[in-house]
């Protein structure tokens, strides 16, 4: 049996940012990762040039049963935080587009950053290190925090951790091969703790045989519109796929859509359709060449065909138009699925918020045991918002465990 201070399931960023943090305080630190190496997802995030923090960074850029929940840890570890600890570590980066910040070289700089830091606070990482099994022993009623000593005990392949404080920074269900398990949602259940139903999220939409007969041909066509869906909208660009939908506005929207419900695209965000059919002297102009002037020449056409046959403008009757114009600012369409955990960017959904302390991340019901990152039900939309999040959870529970 090891003895430690702190033991930490998952060597991503949500745990190796706490280590960090509890090993500057002193603290014994131990990370558990079953993967052969850490960092998996922070290696080919952002395209290899991970987008490691979003200098907008605000509550509202997060989905959780509870909006209010990441106000403190966001508050505690900014952004600015974590930029401070880039430029220490002297790596350059840029900032894309809309706040989000990009390493000018490598995502593994980022992951240099991490390492270097673990070992200046004497953090030990263990990989191909898989925990079977976690039991808690109950210290005597009387015990104080300091006499609480090795509450945890952690049953691994390479033998058994006591612990005082354990943090489950296991992250969500997406993409297996990078490591991805449900062991966080099952300890969490383990000692009682509600979960809130995981969901696919910033992921692609798959759509129904009919609208992908026209649409799949187009693969790899993107168009600049607004997409929005149950109260979220965003402003990007849509990629179509061989199988339905994806690109920035797309994903952002899938985070908010429920099976069943559908999304409105506007096609023309910045134009009032009805008013450039009024608009249009030569009436003789087909439908599908009208719209070419203001959406690609083919994305046009498959649109037309799917939605109104193509004719001379001239020949639909004021009430077409009206339709065809409203269907241009606002094209209901009701995918068929998501591309799941297979290809989502995040899971959303998890520990229940109200389990846990918002100033510390730890389970209020189970002294010792904090929850961290991606496993909790707090969500970050694309662009920086979930390695914030990773590193502020971390931060926060870094300061207490
Ligand atoms: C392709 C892709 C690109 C992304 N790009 C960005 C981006 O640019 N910017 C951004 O903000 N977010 C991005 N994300 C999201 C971001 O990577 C995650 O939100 C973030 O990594 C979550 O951190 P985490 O530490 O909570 O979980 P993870 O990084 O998933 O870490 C969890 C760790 O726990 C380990 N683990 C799981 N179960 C066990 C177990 N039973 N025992 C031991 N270890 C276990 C896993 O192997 C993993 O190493 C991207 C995600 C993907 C998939």
């Amino acid at each position: 049996m090891e003895k430690t201070d702190v033991v930490i399931i998952g060597g991503g960023a949500a745990g190796l940012f706490c280590a960090i943090e509890a090993g500057k305080r002193g603290r014994r630190t131990v990370v558990l990762e079953h993967a052969e190496s850490i960092g998996k997802k922070i290696a080919i995030s952002g395209g290899g040039r991970c987008n490691f923090t979003n200098l907008n960074t605000s509550a509202d850029n997060f989905i959780s049963a509870n909006p209010h929940f990441c106000k403190s840890a966001l508050a505690r570890f900014t952004p600015a935080d974590f930029v401070a600890l880039v430029e220490k570590h002297n790596i350059a980066y840029h900032e894309k587009k809309l706040g989000q910040l990009f390493c000018d070289g490598s995502s593994r700089q980022i992951i240099e950053l991490l390492l270097t830091e673990a070992s200046a606070a004497g953090v030990e990482i263990r990989c191909r290190t898989t925990v079977f099994d976690v039991k808690k022993s109950e210290p005597p009623a009387s015990a104080g925090r300091l006499n609480a000593a090795s509450a945890f005990e952690v049953k691994t392949n390479s033998g058994t951790f006591s612990c005082e404080s354990l943090v489950v920074a296991t992250g969500g269900l997406s993409i297996a091969p990078l490591g991805a398990t449900d062991f966080g949602y099952r300890l969490a259940r383990q000692f009682g703790l509600a979960i809130r139903e995981p969901w696919a999220a910033l992921v692609p939409f798959t759509l129904s045989r009919d609208a992908l007969r026209e649409l799949a041909p187009l693969s790899g066509v993107s168009l600049n519109a607004s997409v929005s869906c149950r109260g979220a909208q965003f402003r990007e660009n849509i990629l179509i796929t061989h199988r339905g939908l994806s690109g920035p506005a797309i994903l952002q929207i899938s985070s908010y859509w429920q099976p069943g419900t559908s999304i409105v695209i506007n096609l023309l965000p910045d134009l009032d359709a009805l008013e450039l059919f009024r608009a249009q002297e030569n009436k003789d102009v087909t439908l599908a060449n009208f719209l070419s002037q203001f959406l690609p020449r083919r994305f046009a056409a498959a649109w037309c065909a799917l939605n109104f046959p193509s004719q001379r403008i001239r020949q639909y009757t004021p009430k077409e138009l009206a339709d065809i114009a409203h269907k241009l600012n606002h094209w209901e369409l009701t995918p068929s699925g998501t591309e799941g955990f297979k290809k989502a960017e995040v899971t959303a959904g998890g520990v229940a918020t109200d389990e846990l302390s918002s100033q510390t991340m730890a389970a209020k019901r189970v002294p010792g045991l904090y929850f961290i990152g991606e496993v909790v039900d707090v969500t970050g939309q694309l662009g920086g918002y979930n390695f914030q999040w990773a590193w502020a959870s971390g931060y926060a529970a870094g300061q207490d465990a």
